[in-house]
């Protein structure tokens, strides 16, 4: 079998580069790529056996495979979960623990800024198995609290959250949760585990998108759930193995090793995105700019109690409403327009007509998504090129 160097008190830059290794017989540096769906046996008893799990080992790569192996090891390590399951997308993390921890009957509170498709999930898809939701202003703790019913079993939040940054209170949150005997689980995508590490707050499982920061260079798909065995064991492993949504090990190799950079990216962006915000507030026709790390920020001592930088994306508001916020955005040299984050290349979004296009006005008014809006992803490039080129742009509106 392959081996693992163990952990002894790493910190966290070291854990994301020599934690979930399984060396092979090869005694390769960089870890393996395990390109198969299936795996032989010696002897048709050895089969037996692993079927009938009384010996390690792989069987089929929907159920596991040493490349996604090692990005579940190095994730656990990292978010300080015991264990973690990977998936073909950010989706599939959230689908999965969802559908696999629910029933007919039960309740989820969430959080009303949320990612799109995770809203879809909840408010469309979840019903029509009989499981009720009630959304609540996540930053509103007493709404967390007056939400919960006999039969809630789920609280679900993203923090900061997806398009305005606002930050909702771990701890508070999660204590509400256990006492009314319901889990927390958190949206960890913007953050990553480098800034936010949700189980030191009390969250009982963490799901991400590592398509975003983790992957960091927008190549791949990919998501990750994390939780402790007792939910992996009761809902999610059995859920995964018979639904499939595996993560390709290509994929999971290219996050696997995207891990090893994720802290240096992580506060590159979020230098960057602190440089961007400060310049953005000092121009005439920006009206309003949000940035978990900035004074200015309604949450801004609860998001240095609960992060360690404040993130890669900046959201602001330009005079002039979307005629304006076009015109911006178009003029830009550098900045791509696009509805990705995380990526190296610094990209902007107009979440009214893009990410937020499907919600009703009044639910765009609820989360601050007016028409000047405009969602930056502050890449790795230099932040004074993303100012000059800014600037310009802004000049033409
Ligand atoms: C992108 C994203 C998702 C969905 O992830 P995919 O990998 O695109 O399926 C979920 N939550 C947040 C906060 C995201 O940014």
């Amino acid at each position: 079998m392959p081996t693992n160097k163990k952990p002894g008190k790493w910190r966290s830059r070291t854990l994301a580069v020599r934690t979930g290794t399984l060396r092979s017989g090869f005694q390769e540096t960089s870890e393996a790529l395990f390109l198969t769906s299936g795996y032989a046996y010696e002897a048709a008893e050895e089969a037996e056996a692993r079927f009938k799990g009384e010996i390690d080992g792989y069987q089929y790569s929907r159920f596991g495979n040493p490349t996604v192996t090692m990005f579940e090891q190095r994730m656990a390590a990292l978010e300080g979960a015991p264990v973690a399951r990977a998936t073909a997308s950010g989706m599939a993390a959230v689908s999965a623990t969802l559908l696999s921890a629910l029933r007919s009957g039960d309740h989820v509170v969430a959080a009303k800024a949320m990612f799109g498709s995770c809203r879809h999930v909840i408010e469309e898809i979840l019903p029509r198995y009989g499981i009720g939701n009630t959304l609540v202003d996540g930053g509103d703790v007493d709404q967390w609290q007056s939400a919960m019913r006999p039969e809630t079993k789920i609280l679900f939040l993203e923090t900061p959250s997806n398009p305005t940054l606002s930050i909702v209170d771990l701890k508070a949150v999660a204590k509400i949760a256990h006492k009314g005997g319901a889990r927390l689980v958190v949206d960890n995508a913007f953050a990553t585990p480098s800034l936010q590490r949700p189980f030191e707050f009390g969250a009982d499982i963490v799901v991400h998108s590592s398509t975003k920061y983790i992957d960091g260079q927008g190549r791949a798909l990919g998501g990750v759930v994390l939780c402790k065995e007792d939910f992996l064991k009761d809902h999610l492993q059995s859920f995964i193995r018979n639904t499939g949504p595996s993560i390709s090990p290509f994929n999971a190799w290219v996050h696997l090793k995207s891990l090893e950079t994720l802290d240096l990216r992580m506060r590159a962006h979020s230098e960057g995105a602190s440089a961007v915000a400060d310049f953005l507030a000092t121009q005439k026709n920006v009206t309003r700019v949000l940035y978990p790390f900035r004074p200015d920020h309604p949450q801004h001592n609860l998001a240095r109690a609960q992060m360690e930088a404040g993130g890669g994306v900046v959201a602001f508001e330009i005079e002039g409403g979307k005629p304006a916020a076009f015109k911006v955005a178009n003029a830009l040299k550098v900045i791509d327009i696009s509805n990705n984050l995380g990526d190296a290349k610094s990209l902007i979004t107009h979440p009214e007509t893009t990410t937020h296009q499907k919600l009703t006005p009044a639910a765009r008014a609820e989360l601050g998504v007016t028409s000047g809006l405009m969602r930056l992803s502050v890449g790795l490039e230099d932040p004074a090129d993303l100012c000059e080129d800014l600037e310009q742009a802004l000049k033409v509106a």
